[in-house]
């Protein structure tokens, strides 16, 4: 019955220009690649690097496309797995699964290891159910045992997604562990803007198009919704037979993604 599986490993092509609207992170992202690059230069210098970041913010913020970015730029192999499917596993499955990917991760190091939804296992101990030895919580304390049992110079990182922070169990942000965080914001106007530009990169825009317009008018929207609205409009502009995206496009769009959203909200208040 398990959907269990493996961590995947992947090697990225993901790189720091497919994110936009982020500038207060780029100085820490930038630390982290080059060190990932050049372990040695920090070595030399007798600096500590982290060991586990955690990229905190809501839904669609890019958590994950950024993970991909910092292995795609350093040139790192990227490991991820997903904390949500550890729920409802046999008991163990978990553990094993956690203790395979940092051993592969430390065999190829340096080495990117992204686990997303932290949360999802990651959560205060004691106050669930289960009493302490359920899935959940032997799939944790093998994530804190694998990052206590590997010395910062073994150059591999490990990044973790959230949306929860404040949920999260504080052995995790100990220092050593988690005990670094970058923080995703909704995108305000101008990162909007930014972000519609990497979207319509290959998207034949009508000469009516304005980015800027269109960012100003999707208060709210999260990169995600703004990687859907670029495609729902050169759905409809395909609907429509056009071999442009016009601004009437977007709009339709916009209104589609707008009322969508409503109708979901209600369904789920
Ligand atoms: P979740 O919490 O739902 O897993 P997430 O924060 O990991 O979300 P991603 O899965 O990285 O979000 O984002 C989904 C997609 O939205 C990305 O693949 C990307 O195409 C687009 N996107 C999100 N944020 C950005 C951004 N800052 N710049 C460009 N594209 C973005």
């Amino acid at each position: 019955k398990s959907k269990a599986r493996r961590a995947r490993k992947e090697t990225s092509t993901t790189t720091l220009d497919d994110v936009a609207g982020i500038e207060s992170a780029k100085r820490d992202i930038s630390e982290i690649i080059d060190f990932l690059k050049t372990p040695e230069k920090y070595r030399r210098l007798g600096a500590v690097m982290p060991k586990g970041v955690l990229l905190v913010g809501p839904p669609g913020t890019g958590k994950t496309l950024l993970a991909r970015a910092i292995a795609g730029e350093a040139e790192v192999p990227f490991f991820s797995i997903s904390a949500s499917e550890f729920i409802e596993m046999f008991v163990g499955v978990g553990a094993a699964r956690v203790r395979d990917m940092f051993q592969n991760a430390r065999k190829e190091a340096p080495a990117l290891i992204f686990i997303d939804e932290l949360d999802a296992i990651g959560r205060s101990r004691g106050a669930g159910l289960g009493g302490g030895h359920d899935e959940r919580e032997q799939t944790l304390n093998q994530i804190l045992t694998e990052m206590d049992g590997f010395e910062a110079h073994e150059n591999v990182l490990v990044l973790a997604a959230t949306n929860r922070p404040d949920v999260l169990d504080s052995a995790l942000l100990r220092p050593g562990r988690f005990d670094r965080k970058i923080t995703l914001d909704r995108p305000h106007k101008d990162a909007r803007e930014a972000i519609l530009k990497v979207h319509v990169r290959k998207v034949p825009l009508a000469g009516d198009v304005n980015l800027a317009q269109l960012a100003a008018r999707t208060t709210g929207f999260s990169g995600a919704d703004l990687k859907n609205l670029v495609n729902e409009a050169a759905l409809t502009a395909a609907r429509e037979n056009r071999d442009e995206v016009t601004a009437h496009c977007f709009e339709v769009a916009r209104d589609r993604i707008i009322l969508g959203e409503e109708r979901d909200s209600q369904l789920t208040p």
